[in-house]
């Protein structure tokens, strides 16, 4: 008889961890307990060694379906004798070492018990069980137990008790456990204060039939509230985009189940396991050609070849999309830029102006997320658009080495989430949005306040982007101030590329890797707008090695959402040809943008996200964005329209550090002069930019090239790169990050550890660092 204390940590809570090593040791023979801690689980057990290894080995190898077991430690300890083996109290007594626990999208066994017409739980809209449910979203302390949850002032009826305790339940042990004895109520608001029901079988029915007759309801899902409308009925689509002041950015669509969507989409096997899997995220999916659906298309994806479309992830939302029986339109419901609503008073006063109808209920969300997005290429390449419910926010494995202080990194501002590594553990946090608006920086605030106090983290240092006016770097020098610590500036893309080399674990390579920062808008050390990067990384040091050459930035942010500015500005270099544009201004704009233009601009850019706009205008696709990246992405999707698919390219020279676009340029307006066909001409620009990322991989001699940036959300452009490259040089992609600003805070934190691997700049202030000068001909 031996006893052994087995301490298991990772993301181990609220995945039915306990009652699993509850039937395990009993199955084994083994008596002792099983508790939760604020660093993981802890077991101890009595057994024969044999009985100990055989329990022990199996809970490693096959540990619950949800789990992620991060290390584990068995230790033989003084022999103890126990009657049975038994699920203990937490202890919440020392500082939480722990993943946090994503929410889990509704399990087939709840999937099918919400639709049995006998079973307990029939329509009822929050069934959960240990394999699914809401976790980080109702989860106000560690470890992960009922009184810690928004479900803490839900007493549990008798019968749910007893599922509760039953060992061989579904349920034993389950902390968001409840029923329609023991409900979370809902209610059906007409007006912020006329509540018409709070019967759920009753509301289910009204949502039916107002969505049949054309309204827009806002329903609260697990990360916030959701707009929701019948995705075939123009006339509601219409009335949602001007309610919403949301001309043409697309709707996700609801489906309830793969069969409904792929009446609609053409889904690969990658495509289907996403929608289905736990994560629960929109996937980007290939309309076709002949849907049957009677999906609305034009209002909802606006000149797309793609539509977003999801599964229902929770009970209720399964319960409308079940009962309509026809796709719907599900996207998030906020204010035109704020984030999204997910406070139920925040609901009531502001979704009124958008929603007809607020459906809502009494178990709180506690931290907001969206739905998560991801895409697949024609290759099969995954690229993660959306970094949120499901995903957010371990990071796991941590590439960095373990720390003794915290370091948090604030991010970048369009597309904002922060970073936080505490000793081995990292945490990022899920899109946070654009943090312009006053809403959206409360919002931050509060997420990252909720982290920290469910970590109960100290921070010792800041890490922010070096741009001079982000709202949330202010925020950042405003906490470093408040507590007394020390605060770090990072360039922009040299975080774009340290997150990607630290996804791929190359911060120590021996090799040189070459990496392509490719974005809209990022501030550069010689204080310009960067955006179309080259670098090195060698010798754990990163080198700015080429960019695109610079053109003026006119009239600041106004040129990123005026595409028919960026051609004016690419243009200038070619004043014989602005008759070519000329046409998209009025005669007053005109003359004043040309004298504009003649001026010296005062602010230049290297943006590649600004070159493909101004693209876009030069060949009257797209004048003015209505949501970021809109030019881009109706370039991409131009061009995969293409029939003709030549292998010809538009030079892109290097001269000196300078990728010289006015080649690139003229290059492309001799086609529009000769009357090429505009998606052969967008197929060019493409195919152009991927052979360029081969010429310099061959110029610099580097076999391994990594990308980062928004631009790399192209899907074409990514598949372009593969099938061209692959075949002769390593590539590295984000892996569970975005490749656009929101891997900026994970960047941050790279560069940081990077720079700690150079014994030499240990004391130097990172902001004094800038490249040498690196001398080339092309
Ligand atoms: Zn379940
Ligand atoms: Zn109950």
């Amino acid at each position: 008889m031996n006893t052994c204390h087995i301490h298991i940590n990772g993301l181990v809570q609220g995945v039915g961890f306990r009652p699993y090593v509850y039937q395990l040791a009993s199955k084994h023979g083994l008596t002792g307990w099983v508790s939760n801690s604020n660093t993981g689980v802890h077991i101890e057990c009595s057994g024969s060694t044999t009985q100990i290894h055989a329990f022990y080995d199996e809970l490693i190898q096959t540990p619950p379906a949800n789990a992620i077991i991060s290390s584990h430690e068995l230790t033989v300890i003084d022999t103890q004798y126990f009657d049975n083996f038994s699920i203990q109290q937490s202890n919440e007594s020392e500082k939480p070492d722990l993943l946090l626990t994503p929410d889990i999208a509704i399990c087939d066994n709840c999937h099918s018990e919400l639709l049995s017409v006998t079973n307990k739980r029939y329509r009822y809209p929050f069934t959960t069980c240990l394999h699914c449910g809401p976790r980080y979203s109702i989860s106000h302390a560690l470890p992960y137990d009922r009184e810690h949850t928004s479900m803490k002032e839900y007493e549990m009826c008798p019968s749910c008790s007893n599922e509760y305790n039953d060992v061989y339940d579904r349920r034993h042990y389950s902390q968001t456990n409840s029923c329609k004895d023991c409900a979370v109520n809902m209610h059906f608001y007409t007006s912020p204060t006329n509540c018409l029901s709070s019967d759920s079988n009753e509301i289910l029915d009204f949502i039916q039939q107002e969505l049949s007759r054309g309204c827009i309801l806002a329903v609260k899902g697990i990360g916030g509230y959701l707009l929701i409308a019948d995705a075939s009925n123009e006339k509601t689509i219409a009335t949602l985009r001007t309610r919403k002041q949301r001309p043409s950015k697309p709707f996700a669509l609801l489906y309830k189940n793969i069969e409904q969507a792929s009446a609609d989409v053409l889904l690969t096997k990658a495509e289907a396991m996403a929608l289905k899997s736990k994560i629960s995220p929109i996937v980007l999916c290939r309309l076709k050609e002949n849907h049957s659906n009677q999906v609305y298309l034009k209002g909802i994806a606006p000149g797309l070849n793609k539509i977003g479309i999801m599964l229902p992830y929770a009970p209720l939302l399964l319960l409308i999309a079940e009962q309509f029986n026809k796709p719907l339109i599900a996207t998030s419901a906020n204010i035109s830029g704020a984030p999204i609503i997910y406070k139920d008073q925040d609901a009531l006063e502001n979704l009124f102006d958008i929603a007809d109808y607020v459906v809502s209920y009494d178990r709180d969300i506690l931290t907001p997320q969206d739905d998560s997005v991801v895409q697949f290429t024609n290759k099969g390449h995954k690229i993660i658009l959306r970094r949120s419910r499901g995903l957010a926010p371990n990071y796991f494995p941590n590439p960095f080495p373990t720390t003794n202080t915290v370091q948090l990194a604030m991010g970048a501002e369009l597309k904002s989430a922060f970073a936080l590594q505490d000793q081995h553990k990292l945490f990022i946090s899920q899109f946070l949005g654009d943090q312009s608006t006053l809403e959206s920086q409360q919002c931050f605030k509060e997420t990252l306040q909720h982290i920290i106090r469910l970590l109960k983290s100290t921070v010792a240092t800041i890490l922010v982007d070096a741009h001079p006016t982000y709202a949330i770097s202010g925020y950042g020098k405003e906490l470093a101030q408040a507590n007394q610590i020390p605060i770090v500036s990072i360039q922009h893309h040299k975080a774009h590329f340290a997150a990607v080399l630290a996804e791929n674990n190359l911060l120590h390579t021996a090799l040189p890797i070459l990496g392509f920062i490719w974005d809209g808008t990022g501030f550069g050390e010689d204080k310009q707008i960067w955006g179309g990067e080259v670098f090195i990384y060698d010798n754990k040091a990163m080198k700015r090695v080429a960019h695109l050459s610079y053109f003026p930035q006119l009239l600041g942010d106004k040129m990123s959402k005026e595409p028919r500015i960026a051609a004016l500005s690419l243009l200038k270099a070619h004043p014989d040809k602005m008759h070519l544009i000329q046409k998209y201004f009025s005669k007053q704009e005109w003359n004043y943008y040309q004298q504009l233009n003649q001026q010296s601009a005062s602010l230049l850019t290297s943006s590649m996200g600004r070159f493909i706009d101004g693209i876009a205008a030069l060949l009257g696709l797209q004048l003015y964005n209505t949501y970021e990246g809109e030019a881009a992405l109706q370039l991409e999707v131009l061009a995969q329209s293409a029939s003709n698919k030549p292998s010809e390219f538009y030079p892109l020279p290097l001269v000196g550090e300078q990728l010289d676009i006015t080649v690139f340029i003229k290059g492309l307006i001799a086609d529009i002069e000769l009357g090429v066909n505009s998606a052969t001409i967008a197929w060019k620009v493409f195919f152009s930019l991927a052979h360029t990322i081969g010429e310099l991989a061959n110029h610099f001699q580097i076999d391994a090239l990594a990308f980062s940036g928004g631009i790399f959300q192209n899907a074409l452009l990514n598949d372009i790169i593969i099938e061209r490259l692959s075949y002769r040089k390593k590539l590295y992609f984000h892996q569970q990050l975005s490749p656009n600003d929101e891997c900026i805070g994970l960047g941050q934190l790279a560069y940081q550890n990077m720079t700690m691997l150079q014994p030499s700049l240990q004391n130097t202030s990172i902001n004094q660092l800038s490249a040498p000068p690196f001398q080339s001909t092309f």
